[in-house]
């Protein structure tokens, strides 16, 4: 089976004195826990080095949340994959959709930064999801499989890659759709995964995020074809992010 990962995205939050967040984390992991699922942490750029260092020999790995896609080059204020991994990050979120709303980013620059991140050996997070208006109109599916299709690289592994199924109408705002809405979305993105890259599908998790919170963590990772999750509100509290790993 595909090992879960519990992924937490602190968006622009945290001073240095949120690393002590990680710290916490990390105190309170039982290895019970830690053999079971994988559990990763995005703070922002300023703060990697140093969560990298609080999480130094413990389960806790460290992300990015977004990169440019070039390796080096005159891209004022922009950080690529090389200088994430050699901070020590081993994830990186792709395509979030504030990324996609506030910064123009494109299905066609997912891609160019999902390749990217396998290019320095990161795990690239695509993220995928559609707005209220598109549910509403019944496009739900249409959506997400472009957004699926046109963002992963061809030869996409399960090493290289995880997609994260994130509903826009779903992050903070406590809403989260019906367990069956979940399961219906997971299910297709895991057939148009098949269609993309073969057998490696089976084994690429498919997380959900938008509103995970410790008291519907269970019910929502025990969906078919969920395999974790990626909070946003909650992973800025110790306690409420290992609620939600906890869920497994
Ligand atoms: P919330 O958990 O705050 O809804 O955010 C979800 C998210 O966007 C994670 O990337």
């Amino acid at each position: 089976g595909r090992r879960p990962l519990v992924a937490g995205n602190w968006k622009m939050n945290g001073l240095r004195k949120s690393v002590s967040v990680v710290e916490s984390v990390r105190a309170r992991l039982t290895p019970d826990l830690t053999d079971r699922i994988d559990v990763l942490i995005c703070p922002p750029s300023t703060l990697i080095a140093s969560c990298v260092a609080a999480a130094y020999g413990s389960p806790i790995a460290i992300g990015g949340q977004n990169l440019h896609a070039k390796a080096s080059g005159a891209f004022t204020g922009s950080i690529s994959a090389e200088m994430l991994s050699d901070l020590g990050a081993r994830y990186v979120i792709v395509g979030h959709s504030e990324r996609r709303a506030y910064h123009h980013e494109t299905d066609d620059g997912v891609h160019a930064k999902a390749l990217a991140a396998r290019r320095a050996g990161l795990c690239g997070i695509i993220c995928v999801g559609e707005t209220q208006e598109e549910r509403e109109e019944g496009r739900t599916l249409d959506i997400v499989r472009a957004q699926l299709a046109i963002g992963v690289p061809k030869g996409a592994t399960a090493t290289d890659t995880v997609i994260a199924y994130e509903p826009v109408w779903a992050i903070g705002t406590g809403l989260t759709p019906t367990p069956a809405d979940i399961a219906e979305v997971h299910a297709s993105l895991r057939e148009m995964l098949t269609s993309l890259i073969g057998p490696e599908a089976a084994r690429v998790r498919i997380l959900y995020g938008g509103s995970v919170k410790p008291g519907n963590a269970r019910e929502l990772m025990s969906v078919e074809n969920v395999d974790g999750a990626l909070v946003g509100g909650a992973s800025l509290v110790a306690e409420d992010f290992l609620g939600i790993a906890q869920a497994y």
